[in-house]
């Protein structure tokens, strides 16, 4: 399929899960299990989308470079076991690992508790041309943090900082940080996998049971289950209070791999493709000079 036809599909799709306008959303408005209009039996063709999608992302993930001007930093949240590394791998396969960086951010180490929490973040952010993709991100603290609050008396704060206002405080710093990057022409982009409890334990199991798959589990991962309606609720507030129009969310539906990683790779294709990326033209000044080279390069062997 071409880049041309297939702009439109990805746009459709990906504009389905994004979340503009965080007002009105709530999370029970999203079933994980959904496929949109794509069926079970539709699954090989979704498939061979996926890669003729990945193929057009690295046509446009060239351009990005070649024009060096945005960045796009695409933000990857999710419970434990959501597919958050299987989409970041797929989705990616395709592009060219000089333009892409990614990082993972787990629990902070002392180094990053002496600083703010933004600091580790800041201090990774896609270069210019690149696409920077972050693996849990400074939203944690809105998270796992407002989850545990006993997290938040590890972070050195000043104890008359630390007021019930603080979800709030952190959603505006937040809220300006991305549009100050916006502003900046880094592209913002956000994530959630938005897997079921369900489904979650049924991967859980697999991890378990599967030899191959055990070093993914950790038990802690288990008992976080029992804080799931926490964590649901602190997804939901967050979203709410972070989603923009210039820096949206996309909760995808995260029961189905295969669907997961099509809306994840719509959502990318559909991002850079509204940026308007062309290689630099050459002007009149540089054909000359390369016209030069050329018969330089002839005339010396
Ligand atoms: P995997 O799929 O391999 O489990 P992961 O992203 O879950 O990948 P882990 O090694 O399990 O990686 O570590 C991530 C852990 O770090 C998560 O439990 C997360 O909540 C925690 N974490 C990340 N950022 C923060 C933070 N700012 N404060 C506290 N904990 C954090
Ligand atoms: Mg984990």
């Amino acid at each position: 399929m071409k880049l041309k036809e297939l702009i439109p599909r990805a746009h459709e799709l990906a504009d389905h899960y994004c979340i503009k306008d965080g007002k009105k959303f709530r999370l029970k408005d999203i079933d994980p299990g959904d496929t949109a209009w794509l069926k079970e039996e539709q699954k090989p063709l979704a498939k061979q989308a996926l890669q003729e999608g990945i193929e057009a992302l690295a046509e446009l993930q060239e351009r990005l470079y070649a024009q060096d001007r945005r960045s796009v930093l695409l933000i990857f949240q999710a419970m434990d076991a959501a597919g958050k590394d299987g989409a970041i791998k797929h989705v990616m396969s395709g592009i060219n690992p000089q333009g892409c960086q990614v990082y993972s951010f787990k629990a902070p180490t002392s180094e990053d508790l002496d600083h703010d929490y933004m600091w580790r973040c800041l201090k990774s952010l896609p270069e210019r041309g690149r696409i920077g993709i972050f693996n849990r991100s400074y939203y944690e603290e809105t998270l796992v943090v407002r989850v545990h609050p006993e997290l938040l008396n590890k972070q050195k704060l000043p104890p008359e900082l630390i007021t019930k206002r603080i979800w709030d405080e952190r959603f505006e710093d937040i809220r300006n940080l991305e549009q100050y990057l916006t502003r900046n022409g880094v592209v913002v982009r956000k994530f959630f996998l938005h897997v079921s409890k369900k489904e979650q334990l049924k991967r859980f199991l697999s991890r378990l049971d599967e030899p191959a798959k055990n070093w993914k589990f950790s038990s802690a991962d288990a008992q976080e289950r029992e804080f799931w309606g926490d964590y649901m609720k602190a997804y939901e507030d967050m979203i709410r209070n972070t989603a923009t129009d210039d820096s949206p969310w996309y909760v995808v539906p995260a029961d189905n791999k295969w669907f997961t990683r099509t809306v994840v790779a719509a959502a990318v294709i559909d991002t850079l493709s509204s940026l308007d990326l062309h290689y630099p033209k050459v002007d009149e000044a540089k054909r000359q000079e390369l016209a030069e080279v050329r018969e330089a390069l002839l005339g010396a062997n």
